[in-house]
C-alpha cells in the first residue's frame, strides 16, 4: 500500500484524499491543515490531520482538534505527497520534498516548470512513468486534454480552437466573481493553449476564455481541423467508448450546466462531483476535416481521479489502461451515458 500525504485540504485536497483512500494500492497517510477550522474537524473523522507549523499545531491545541505534527512528519510517514495547496505555493513546498527526498504532485494552478512532466491520463500517462516530480494540469485542460486526445489519436489535429466560458468561482467561495459580468481574457491565446500542448503535444491551439457568474462548470465551445475526415456517428462512438467523457443530450432534458450537476446529483456521486467531462450529444458536428463540439466541465472534480492515475505512473503501480481501470472502478466513473 503506498501511502499518501495529502497538503492542502481545500476544493481539490479533499476529494483527492476521499479518492485515495478507496483505491485497493493506496491510502492517506494524513491530510495538512493551516486552521483548526470546520474542514479541519470534519476531516479529522476520517484521516489523521496535520498542522503546517508549530503556530498551527498550537492553534489545534486551542481548539482542542487532535493534530498530528507538523509537514515534516507528514512527509516522512508518506511515500508520495499530492500537493493541492494554493496556486503559486508548491514552488515553495518543492524545496522541502526535495529535501525530504519525497515524489509529490503538483496541481493546474502551478508553472509547468515546477515538474519534470505534466499529466493526464489519456493523453500522456507515459510521460509521467517514475518520475519524482509531476503537474496534473488544470480542470480546463484536463477538461480539452480528455476530449482532444480520442481526435488526436483517431483523425490527427491540424488545428484547435477552443472558446472556454470558465466559472467565476467555487460553489464554496464567497469572494471570487464577477457577480454581474463578463470577464474576458484579454489575450490570444490565453494561458490554456500553451498549458494543452504540455499534455497534449506540440498541436496548433488557440483559446480564449471568458469568465461568467456561475459557479457550477466550466462551458466549452470547441473547433478542430482534423487531419483526416470523418463523421460525427465516428467521432461520437470513439467518444463514447471513453469512460471519462459523458455524453449528454438536451433531448432527455440536459439543456444547461444545472441539469448537468443535478444529474451528477441523482447518480449519487460523492459531493453530487461529476468527474466525467459532459459532451452535448447534438453539438456534435462535423463537416469533411472540421469538428465542433461543446463540453462541460465540473472544475472541482475532474482532475481527481488524473490525481489517482498520476500517483500510480510515478511510484510504477500499474501502466495506463490499468490504472485507469481501476480508479474508474473505484470511483464509478462511466456508468452514467444517455
Ligand atoms: P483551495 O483554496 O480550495 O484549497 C487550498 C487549501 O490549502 C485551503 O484549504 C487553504 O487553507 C490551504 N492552504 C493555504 N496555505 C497552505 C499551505 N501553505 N500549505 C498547505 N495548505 C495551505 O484551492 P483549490 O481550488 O483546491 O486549488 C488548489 C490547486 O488546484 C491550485 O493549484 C488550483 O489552481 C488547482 N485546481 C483548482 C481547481 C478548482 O476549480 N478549484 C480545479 C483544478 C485545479
Amino acid at each position: 500500500m503506498i501511502k499518501v500525504g495529502i497538503v492542502g485540504y481545500g476544493t481539490i485536497g479533499r476529494r483527492v484524499a476521499m479518492a485515495v483512500s478507496i483505491q485497493p494500492d493506496m491510502h492517506v497517510s494524513g491530510i495538512l491543515k493551516t486552521k483548526p477550522d470546520y474542514l479541519a474537524r470534519e476531516a479529522s473523522r476520517d484521516f489523521k490531520v496535520f498542522c503546517s507549523d508549530e503556530k498551527a499545531l498550537n492553534n489545534f491545541k486551542e481548539a482542542g482538534m487532535p493534530c498530528h505534527g507538523t509537514l515534516d512528519n507528514l512527509i516522512d510517514d508518506s511515500d508520495i505527497i499530492v500537493d493541492a495547496s494554493p496556486e503559486g505555493n508548491g514552488k515553495k513546498d518543492l524545496e522541502v520534498y526535495k529535501a525530504h527526498k519525497k515524489p509529490a504532485i503538483f496541481q493546474g494552478g502551478e508553472e509547468p516548470s515546477i515538474a519534470e512532466a505534466s499529466f493526464n491520463a489519456y493523453s500522456n500517462y507515459n510521460d509521467s512513468y517514475g518520475k519524482k516530480y509531476v503537474r496534473v494540469v488544470s480542470c480546463n485542460t484536463t477538461g480539452l486534454a480528455r476530449t482532444l486526445s480520442v481526435v488526436r489519436d483517431n483523425f490527427g489535429i491540424e488545428h484547435i480552437s477552443a472558446v472556454l466560458v470558465r466559472r467565476g468561482a467555487d460553489p464554496n467561495d464567497s469572494r471570487g466573481g464577477p457577480i454581474n459580468a463578463l470577464e474576458p481574457s484579454l489575450k490570444f491565446p490565453s494561458h490554456h493553449a500553451p498549458d494543452l500542448k504540455t499534455v497534449l503535444g506540440n498541436v496548433d491551439v488557440n483559446t480564449v476564455a471568458i469568465k461568467a457568474p456561475t459557479t457550477l462548470m466550466h462551458v466549452h465551445t470547441v473547433q478542430v481541423e482534423m487531419n483526416y475526415p470523418a463523421t460525427a456517428e465516428q467521432i461520437t462512438d470513439l467518444l463514447k467508448e471513453k469512460r471519462r467523457i459523458l455524453l449528454v443530450s438536451g433531448k432527455n432534458g440536459v439543456t444547461s450546466t444545472a441539469q448537468i450537476m443535478d444529474l451528477a446529483r441523482e447518480m449519487g456521486r460523492d459531493r453530487s462531483d461529476l468527474y466525467e467531462i459532459a459532451v452535448w450529444k447534438e453539438s456534435i458536428t462535423v463537416k469533411e476535416k472540421r469538428l465542433n463540439y461543446i463540453q462541460a466541465i465540473h472544475q472541482e472534480s475532474d482532475v481527481v481521479p488524473e490525481n489517482v492515475d498520476a500517483i500510480r505512473a510515478m511510484m510504477q503501480l500499474a501502466n495506463q489502461e490499468e490504472s485507469i481501470a481501476k480508479t474508474d472502478a473505484s470511483m464509478n466513473i462511466g456508468k452514467g451515458a444517455i
